[in-house]
């Protein structure tokens, strides 16, 4: 237990006061006010490539903006979690349907027996970080760590406004790659370094989030970050940040014929990246480095393995400029990409976004290995400039990322699908027609099963967004990601803010679709119910509101598309189809005439409204033989 009873008194005693202060009007700040905090970063890596293990030095300058004072901090050692009995391995021991590339199956596919591969770790293959001192402003602290976790009461609290200096020294082992972080992955990438640092952990207008790492994805402070890495000099470096010594460096930084390289046996790679929340790299001795410049936009570095197949390294090649139409395509529907660079990275355990850069696995088909480019590089907005928590709103980030991502492949690609969401409103469909579905609101390690994880994350969140398009038009939501990115760009975003900027758009009143859709697992069940004549019945069946798209085909056979607005909006989309009168939800049933005799009705033809029993949307009145 961490929450000593005398720090629940003060808790207690610092609520009641300000309650106090309420009533007497003496409150010095809104609770409604947006902050954020701030934590800017200067690490000295020395790295041991045959031990695995490395030494750092850590200086954190941490200013804090929040109205509060702090009087603890946390940190996270996520290398922690590759260690049998961590949180991770108790998770993945105890889920019945564990990520395939962090166990092993003993049994067969129909009966397997899975086997935690962090269970079977030995001493010299898990994963740590131990601290071996630890500062504020000069002084020594006591510490305590649980897990991936590291709880730092403070004597001295962080006052509001206040910046401090904490120095950390620290030895980290890197794990085998059991997930996204290790050692000599599957495809022989020697080091991928991605939640490899003590990260402070954030603090924000819903108060900490020190999150143990189970298994889902990352939340940090904004900050500049100066990194020094010293590695074998053999080994080339990819990851977050500007190179500031690519003359001393080479590896294709920089033109050959400009690098001044240095004696002796290893080299110290010096990378500096503003406004970022997170640091990555890997790092190989068989890296091949290309570099492609985005018209007025980033530098592209491609790092992957040459021992890879030639078919393979083919791929590597030709999705390059594909990546330029990517960076560009995102730049154009979302916002311009703020940083100097962004690299493709062979590491990693499939794909995982990061600042400035991806880690992928590299043996992949040509459209494998380009959609899963697009998917990690439309992260860079959503969740990384966007940042949103991500265990807490998973969906804000590989929803959104799915949906901008998938829009992006159709066009560079040329797929040219009729919807190019359809698989995310089927992934989704199933999902709620499964009874496995938990809320969008549930933390992204509590969902009973992966599989239901990825179908809420993925798809629904997908579909959040693309049908918040049928709700308040196409325009409207391309005008709401390009607004939501402007006013959201380096912050912390959530749920509402996705909303009320698309409120603020189209001038409709839109919280019932958070409520419904982001929180509760209500679903869409529009039908048709009659047709008589010129005279169209509709149910709604389904506890969740829509307004309702409808085309009708007429007796004569020509067809008519009806907009059927829901009360509760207080107005309508844009649209050329005819408007109805309003539906107001609590009415179970709507009729509505029409100008000549109906042959067939079909609910939203396009197939952008998660209707979860689509059968019913259509109703045909047999003809005559
Ligand atoms: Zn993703």
């Amino acid at each position: 237990m961490i929450y000593k009873f005398s720090t629940l008194l003060l808790l207690c005693v610092t609520f009641f006061s300000s309650e106090i202060n309420a009533q007497n009007n003496t409150i010095e700040y809104k609770t409604d006010q947006y902050w954020q905090q701030q934590a800017d970063y200067t690490m000295a890596i020395d790295m041991d490539v045959n031990t695995y293990q490395f030494t750092g030095k850590q200086n954190i300058e941490y200013t804090n903006n929040s109205p509060d004072d702090l009087n603890r901090v946390y940190y996270h050692l996520f290398f922690n979690a590759f260690q049998p009995g961590s949180e991770m391995d108790a998770r993945l021991q105890s889920i019945k349907d564990p990520d395939g590339r962090m166990v092993t199956n003993l049994g067969t596919k129909e009966n397997p027996i899975y086997e935690s591969r962090i269970s079977k770790l030995k001493d010299d293959e898990i994963g740590f970080i131990k601290v071996s001192s630890f500062k504020l402003n000069g002084k020594k602290l006591n510490y305590e760590i649980e897990g991936t976790v590291m709880i730092v009461d403070l004597e001295t609290p962080i006052k509001a406004g206040e910046t401090v200096d904490f120095d950390m020294k620290f030895v980290g082992q890197v794990p085998e790659q059991i997930r996204r972080s290790g050692r000599n992955n599957k495809e022989g990438v020697a080091l991928s370094m991605t939640q490899w640092y003590p990260k402070l952990a954030e603090y924000d207008t819903e108060g900490w989030h020190a999150d143990p790492y189970i298994g889902r994805e990352f939340y940090g402070v904004w900050g500049n970050f100066d990194v020094k890495i010293t590695i074998d000099k053999d080994y080339i470096i990819g990851g977050t940040g500007n190179l500031q010594n690519a003359d001393k460096i080479g590896y294709g930084y920089i033109s050959e014929e400009k690098v001044k390289k240095k004696r002796g046996k290893t080299n110290t790679w010096h990378f500096v990246a503003p406004n970022v929340h997170d640091f990555t790299w890997a790092a190989d001795k068989d890296y091949i480095h290309d570099t492609m410049q985005v018209p007025n936009g980033p530098m592209l570095h491609f790092l992957y393995k040459k021992d890879l197949p030639q078919e393979n390294l083919e791929n590597w090649k030709k999705m390059q400029p594909k990546t330029v139409e990517l960076m560009q395509y995102f730049s154009e529907h979302i916002g311009k990409y703020p940083y100097d660079q962004y690299s493709v990275i062979q590491g990693g355990d499939g794909g995982m976004e990061y600042a400035m850069s991806t880690l992928i696995t590299g043996k992949r088909s040509y459209g494998s290995l380009v959609g899963v480019t697009a998917h990690e590089l439309a992260h860079t907005w959503f969740q990384f400039l966007l940042a949103t928590n991500e265990s807490k709103h998973e969906w804000m980030d590989e929803g959104f990322t799915s949906y901008i991502s998938t829009l992006a492949m159709d066009e560079i690609m040329d797929y040219k699908k009729e919807n190019p969401l359809s698989r995310s409103y089927a992934g989704y469909i199933r999902l709620a027609n499964s009874g496995n579905e938990q809320p969008l609101t549930t933390h992204a390690d509590r969902y009973a099963i992966n599989s239901a994880y990825s179908a809420s994350a993925y798809s629904k969140g997908a579909v959040f967004i693309s049908q918040l398009g049928y709700i308040i038009g196409d325009e409207n939501l391309k005008a709401t990601i390009k607004k939501y990115y402007n006013d959201f760009v380096f912050k912390h975003p959530k749920p509402m803010d996705i909303v009320r900027t698309a409120e603020r758009v189209s001038g409709l009143e839109l919280d019932w679709y958070l409520i419904d859709f982001g929180q509760t697992t209500n679903t869409i069940d529009y039908a048709v119910k009659s047709v008589e004549d010129n005279k169209v019945t509709l149910e709604r069946i389904g506890l969740m509101p829509m307004p309702i798209d409808l085309s009708v085909t007429y007796v004569d056979g020509s067809t008519e598309d009806f907009y059927i607005p829901l009360r509760m909006m207080r107005g309508t989309k844009q649209t050329s189809s005819t408007i109805k009168n309003d539906w107001a939800w609590a009415y179970p049933t709507y009729t509505f005439e029409t100008s000549k005799a109906v042959q067939s009705v079909q609910i939203d033809p396009r197939g952008l409204m998660a209707d979860v029993k689509p059968d019913n949307n259509v109703y045909s009145i047999a003809k005559e033989d």
